[in-house]
Formats: C-alpha cells, sequence, structure tokens
C-alpha cells in the first residue's frame, strides 16, 4: 500500500506555504530514503536508465521500468528483482504517444501513482553535422530527445501534484555545454532540455514539484561507444578529464536519487555536470 501524504497545518512553515511546499526539517524522512515513492524512469532497461532504476529501487522507491523492446523489460525486471528490488516493467517508446498512455495507465494501476519521474530515453540517429540532418531525423531527435519528456509529464502532473514533493530529472548530456561537431541536431536536442528544465521549474514550483537536470560526460555505455572507443576522441578529451577515468552509469545515479530525495527539497531549476571535469573550469 502507498502511505498517504499527510497534510498539516505546521506553525514552522510562512503562511504563503500551500500544503504540498511545506516541509521543514523535522518533518523530513530519514536521510535518502525514498521509502514508499514511485519512480518512472524512462528507457531504464539499460546504462545510465537502469543504473538510476536501480539506485532509486536501493534507497527504497519502488520503480517503473521501461523502454522499447519487451525482452529488455523483462530482462532489466528479473535482474533487479533477483537483487530484492521493488520494480515492475511496461514497453514504452517514449515518441509513441500509444506507449506513453500506456506507461502512465500502467504506473498508476499498479502503483497507485506517481512522485518521481526521471526522463533518461534519447536517440541520435546521426553521426554528422546540424545541416545535413534530414527533416525526419531532426523530428525524430525532437520528438524523443525533447517533446516526450514535456508530453508524458503532462500526462503524470496531475497524478503527482496529488500527492506532493514530486520530482522530476531531465537527462541532458555535456554536448549541451561542449557541443561536438560529429552530434549536430543531438547536441541541439539536449540544450534544449537545459531550457525546459529551467521553465518547468519556474512553471511547476507553486505545484509542489521540483525540476532538475543531469548532465552525462562521457559514460561507458553502448550509446557511448562510438565516442569513447573513438582514440582520437578520448585522447583529446582526457586533456581536459580532471578525474582521469571514464564515467560509469552508477557515477550518475546516486545524483539522481539525491535530487529526488528530501534532502534536495529547496533544489529546482539546476542543472548538474557528471562528468569528472566541469565545463566552467
Ligand atoms: P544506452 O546504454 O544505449 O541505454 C538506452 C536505454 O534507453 C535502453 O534501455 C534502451 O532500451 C532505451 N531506449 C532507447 N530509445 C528509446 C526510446 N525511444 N524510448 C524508450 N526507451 C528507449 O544509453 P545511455 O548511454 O545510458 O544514455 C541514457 C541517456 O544519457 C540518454 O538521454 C543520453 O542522451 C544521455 N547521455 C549519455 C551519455 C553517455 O556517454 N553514455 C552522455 C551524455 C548523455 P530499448 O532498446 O529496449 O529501447
Amino acid at each position: 500500500m502507498l502511505r498517504a501524504v499527510t497534510r498539516v497545518t505546521c506553525s514552522l512553515c510562512p503562511p504563503w506555504a500551500g500544503p504540498s511546499v511545506r516541509m521543514h526539517s523535522s518533518e523530513r524522512a530519514p536521510k535518502r530514503s525514498l521509502a514508499n515513492r514511485v519512480a518512472v524512469v524512462t528507457g531504464s532497461t539499460a546504462g545510465i536508465g537502469l543504473a538510476i532504476a536501480r539506485r532509486l529501487a536501493q534507497d527504497g522507491a519502488h520503480v517503473v521500468i521501461s523502454s522499447r523492446k519487451q525482452q529488455n523489460v523483462d530482462r532489466a525486471v528479473t535482474a533487479l528483482r533477483e537483487e530484492g528490488l521493488s520494480v515492475m516493467g511496461t514497453v514504452c517508446h517514449v515518441g509513441k504517444a500509444e506507449d506513453r498512455e500506456h506507461l502512465v495507465a500502467t504506473a498508476l494501476e499498479h502503483c497507485g501513482s506517481v512522485d518521481f519521474l526521471v526522463c533518461n530515453a534519447a536517440v541520435n540517429p546521426l553521426v554528422g553535422s546540424t545541416l545535413g540532418a534530414s527533416e525526419q531525423v531532426w523530428d525524430k531527435i525532437l520528438s524523443v530527445n525533447v517533446k516526450s519528456p514535456a508530453l508524458l509529464l503532462s500526462q503524470l502532473l496531475p497524478h503527482m501534484e496529488k500527492r506532493g514533493n514530486g520530482a522530476v530529472i531531465l537527462v541532458s548530456s555535456i554536448s549541451a555545454y561542449m557541443p561536438h561537431v560529429e552530434l549536430g541536431a543531438y547536441n541541439i536536442s539536449k540544450t534544449a532540455l537545459l531550457g525546459l528544465t529551467r521553465t518547468l521549474a519556474l512553471e511547476l514550483a507553486p505545484r509542489g514539484i521540483r525540476v532538475n537536470c543531469l548532465i552525462p560526460g562521457v559514460i561507458e555505455t553502448a550509446f557511448s561507444e562510438v565516442v569513447h572507443k573513438n582514440e582520437a576522441f578520448w585522447n583529446q578529451l582526457k586533456e581536459s578529464q580532471r578525474v582521469q577515468r571514464i564515467g560509469q552509469p552508477e557515477d550518475c545515479a546516486g545524483l539522481v536519487s539525491f535530487l529526488c530525495s528530501p534532502d534536495a527539497s529547496y533544489i529546482t531549476g539546476e542543472s548538474i555536470v557528471v562528468a569528472g571535469f566541469s565545463p566552467r573550469l
């Protein structure tokens, strides 16, 4: 059973604070605990999304896993359940409206509501220049990487709002700050997510939902093989890299769990780089 959200009047909170935003230190859950919360993570059967799903579940959340392929969903759910974690899974290609509707319906049917949405799924169908991208490529990249997080959130919002203290994490890329010439349209889609984070943070703060952004650097996954297995690129990157190793999916997962947790209840609209270096230094 999901815990009901307790709404109390509190002498320590300012009078303008609505019930969904009231939370002072004595009311906080135990540190880093996501117990009794429900998380939906897109693109979560491999790589960074799978590591995020695992970490949120390890920290107590019930996690709804999803991706395009049923066999990948089955494999991830089985693996995480064998680790004793509370997860369920369903197919969802985030670019398809019917799949998004199905994901929302499944999460609500099985979990009652949703507290956290992690928009991790993304595509990059083209390695090449921005102006070399066809209209079809633009449509695919913008639909999956930029539109789908907003559309999925719009469907989940009424349910997240009812629970109070919800959190959304968008997954951008270091290419938003340091565009790579071979990743033209993808760079732009990931830059758009920085704007989406800031705009949604403003719009949703009064509704008790925080919106933040994870910006991974080069993380060792199938998605980044084209980059991290390219010796020339990697040698060049190592020069700006302060932490001298390639990132692992788990390097991103802890930040997402923190951003969902009560410890981050005063953090919204932030974009945080997890890259072994800072693009600002
Ligand atoms: P990955 O290892 O290739 O995993 C991608 C996951 O997303 C898989 O579970 C895949 O499963 C699923 N997926 C792919 N397309 C999808 C779609 N249209 N709808 C739903 N699920 C989909 O990728 P990753 O490296 O972990 O990347 C995850 C995120 O981090 C992406 O947003 C990416 O842009 C970002 N990122 C990655 C790096 C890096 O170096 N790895 C760097 C910066 C940013 P199915 O095949 O079953 O759909």
